[in-house]
């Protein structure tokens, strides 16, 4: 099937994607890698009265900035610009490793970060990791800029808080815990997830891990916190049966759906193990260095 019409605009600046946002009031899509977007338009699931081409704003929109303690990745970075930068691999490892599972090679050239956190999909390892790592969507619209916290922006399966006229163009992170790790379990290599998930805290030296968070992909309509398992894991040592009931814990926020790739009851069957497995192989980690 062919895409319905459309008028194809390319803006110059950031600005002019924004009033053109504001002319088609709300009809009108940005288009970055096009890896979701174009396969949309050409099964007709959407038809907006304009696409707007975004890939000329890379001066604006394509740095990935390092400023004390925050690093800003602008919405037209591409995957595989985060998946080999230094400075993601120095202070995000955890976004550098979720990248890496992500569709192919082809897909990672083209996918932007702005893009996946727009998508919103419940099984996307960007959105994840910015919800672990408690990041702040920046977005621009007709009233300005915003600062949407991740946590709260993704509100159901593909859908999240940003306005039809609105555009993301960065996402901000914070200082991350200093240790991580990341999970998937997909039906074969690089498909969407079936599990994934997403942990970072910070041990100290009295045996003890503090700034605790659990993430969770495909495990509800948007990817959640394992808000319960982080509590019972804050400020307390891991030893074999705190790391037991955390992964049980983990259900409780957990409402798994049912779609082609797995069952409710397989989702819910995988969590608990997968998590204790990463959870141990997390604490088995020298605590230096
Ligand atoms: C074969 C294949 C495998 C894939 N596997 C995975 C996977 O394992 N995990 C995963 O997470 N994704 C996967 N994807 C999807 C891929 O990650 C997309 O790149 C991503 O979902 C969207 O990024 P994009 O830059 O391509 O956005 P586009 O396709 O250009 O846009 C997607 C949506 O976001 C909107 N949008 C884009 N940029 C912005 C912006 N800056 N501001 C506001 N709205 C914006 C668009 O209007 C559109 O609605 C796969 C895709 C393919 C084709």
């Amino acid at each position: 099937m062919k895409p319905a019409s459309f008028e194809y605009l390319r803006p110059e600046s950031v600005a002019e994607a924004v009033a053109t946002l504001d002319l088609y009031g709300g009809t009108a899509r940005i288009l970055a890698g096009g890896q979701s977007l174009v396969p949309m338009l050409g099964m007709r699931l959407m038809r907006p009265g304009a696409v707007i081409d975004i890939n000329g704003l890379g001066e604006e929109l394509g740095r990935i900035e390092a400023r004390g303690s925050e690093t800003t990745i602008g919405a037209l970075v591409r995957y595989s610009e985060a998946e080999t930068s230094p400075v993601i691999a120095e202070r995000l490892p955890l976004l550098g490793t979720a990248i890496r599972h992500i569709g192919d090679r082809q897909v990672r050239n083209r996918g932007t970060l702005g893009g996946a956190i727009a998508q919103s999909d419940p099984t996307g390892e960007v959105a994840l990791v910015a919800l672990t790592l408690g990041a702040t969507v920046l977005v621009t619209g007709p009233g300005g800029e915003r600062e949407l916290a991740a946590d709260g922006f993704f509100v159901g399966s593909y859908a999240n808080t940003l306005g039809p006229e609105e555009m993301i163009t960065g996402v901000r992170f914070g200082v991350v815990p200093s240790r991580s790790a990341f999970f998937e379990r997909g039906r074969k290599h690089n498909d969407f997830a079936v599990l994934s998930l997403a942990v970072v805290a910070t041990p100290e030296s009295d045996g003890t891990w503090h700034d605790v968070r659990i993430g969770m992909g495909g495990m509800n309509d948007t990817p959640v916190l394992a808000r319960a398992a982080a509590e019972r894991l804050e400020g307390a040592r891991w030893d074999e049966a705190a790391l037991a009931e955390a992964a049980t814990l983990a259900l409780r926020d957990a409402d798994p759906p049912e779609d082609v790739r797995a069952s409710a009851e397989y989702r819910a069957h995988l969590l608990p193990i997968h998590l204790g497995r990463l959870l141990a192989g997390l604490a088995k980690e020298p605590r230096h260095g």
